[in-house]
C-alpha cells in the first residue's frame, strides 16, 4: 500500500483491479481540507483513480452489499479526471466517501469567494490542489452543487427533490448565492420548475427564502387550491413575511376579483307577452344562487375552473322556458368566462 500511494506510482499501475481501502487511503493520506494531519511529508500528490466501470456511479448506490467492494474509491460519474475537457486540479469528497475532480478555475468563475469561508482561505490557492478536500455532504446533494456551479443540468440524474431543496439551502455556507444561479434559462431553474406542480409550497418557501422573485412568481399559479391553513410555522418562518403575505394576498384577491366578475346577472331582455320583468327575476335569483355558491362555497382554482363556472350557470338554462331568457343567460356566461380566462393567477 505505500508504494501503491508513493508519489511516483500510478495508483492505477498498482492496484490493477482499482480499488482501493478506505481506512488506507486515510491513513496515507490524513488531509482534511488541504490540511495535512502532521504525520505525514507535506502534501501529497493527489490519488489518481483511474475511473472505471464499477467505480462510475453518482449517487453510490446505498443497498450495495457490505463487502470488500463497499470500500472502495467511489468516484463521481460526472466529474472523473479529465471529465469536462479539463484537467481537474481540486478533489472534493462527500460525506459517503465519493470523489469529485473538479477545476478550481470553474469554481472561482461562479464566485470568487466560493468555499473560502469553508476552507478559512481561498480555493485558489495551492495548498488546495490535489488534496482531497472533505464536504460534509452526501453525494447526491454534493453532486447538485457542483452541476450548479458549472452550470451544467443535474437532471439526468433525477434528483429527489429533497435532495435538491437540501443542496439549495447548504449553499450559501460554501459562498454561492441562489439568487445568482437559479434563474430562468439556468439548469436548476428548470429543474425547479419541473418540480414545482408536486412539491409547490416547498418550492415557493424556497424562491421566497432566497429571493428568487422570477421563481416565486412561477410555481405561485400552483398554488390557488393550495389550502393556506395547511402552512406550518417552519414554511411561514422560511419564506418570510413578504411572500406569504403576497401569497395570501393571491388568494384573497382571486375570490374577490371572482366575486365582482359572478356579483352581475343576466341583463333582463325586452318584454315579451310570455315573459315579464317579473317573470325574468327568477333568473336573476337562480344566477345570486349560484354566484353566492361559487364565490363563497369554493376554492380557487379547483373549484373555480373556467369549465365549473360555465357549466353551474348552464344548469341554469335548464329550468328556463323562455328564448330570450336562455340568450342573454348564455351572453352573460360568455362574459364572465372571459373576464376569469384573464385574471392574473400568480403573485
Ligand atoms: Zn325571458
Amino acid at each position: 500500500m505505500e508504494n501503491m500511494l508513493g508519489p511516483d506510482t500510478s495508483s492505477w499501475e498498482a492496484n490493477p483491479i482499482g480499488y482501493f481501502n478506505m481506512n488506507s487511503l486515510k491513513q496515507n493520506f490524513g488531509l482534511v481540507y488541504g490540511q495535512p494531519t502532521g504525520k505525514q511529508n507535506g502534501y501529497q500528490s493527489p490519488i489518481m483513480v483511474t475511473p472505471t466501470r464499477t467505480q462510475l456511479f453518482t449517487p453510490p448506490n446505498e443497498e450495495d452489499e457490505p463487502g470488500p467492494k463497499a470500500q472502495a474509491v467511489s468516484v463521481s460519474s460526472s466529474f472523473f479526471p479529465g471529465s469536462h475537457n479539463a484537467i481537474s486540479d481540486t478533489i472534493f469528497r462527500s460525506s459517503d466517501g465519493v470523489l469529485f475532480y473538479i477545476t478550481s478555475k470553474v469554481l472561482l468563475t461562479c464566485s470568487k469567494k466560493i468555499f473560502q469561508e469553508f476552507l478559512g482561505a481561498s480555493i485558489g490557492e495551492q495548498r488546495f490542489r490535489d488534496v482531497i478536500i472533505d464536504i460534509p455532504e452526501s453525494s447526491a446533494v454534493l453532486n447538485i452543487i457542483i452541476h450548479t456551479v458549472y452550470g451544467i443540468s443535474v437532471a439526468r440524474h433525477s434528483p429527489s427533490f429533497e435532495d435538491v431543496e437540501t443542496a439549495i439551502y447548504r449553499m450559501p455556507a460554501y459562498g454561492i448565492a441562489p439568487k445568482d444561479l437559479i434563474v430562468p434559462t439556468k439548469p436548476l431553474y428548470e429543474l425547479l420548475l419541473s418540480q414545482s406542480p408536486l412539491y409547490h409550497i416547498k418550492v415557493y418557501t424556497l424562491a421566497g427564502h432566497f429571493k428568487l422573485e422570477d421563481l416565486a412568481v412561477k410555481v405561485s399559479s400552483h398554488l390557488l387550491s393550495y389550502d393556506l391553513s395547511e402552512l406550518t410555522d417552519d414554511l411561514v418562518k422560511s419564506m418570510g413575511a413578504t411572500y406569504l403575505r403576497r401569497l395570501m394576498c393571491l388568494h384573497c384577491n382571486l375570490v374577490e376579483t371572482l366575486k365582482s366578475i359572478i356579483l352581475q346577472p343576466p341583463s333582463p331582455h325586452p318584454v315579451t307577452p310570455d315573459c315579464d320583468f317579473l317573470e325574468q327575476k327568477k333568473l336573476s335569483r337562480a344566477w345570486a344562487l349560484a354566484a353566492s355558491y361559487l364565490a363563497w362555497d369554493s376554492r380557487p382554482e379547483s373549484d373555480l375552473s373556467i369549465h365549473a363556472i360555465q357549466s353551474t350557470f348552464a344548469e341554469l338554462g335548464d329550468r328556463l322556458d323562455c328564448d330570450e331568457c336562455k340568450r342573454v343567460l348564455k351572453e352573460r356566461i360568455k362574459e364572465v368566462v372571459v373576464q376569469w380566462v384573464n385574471v392574473k393567477r400568480t403573485i
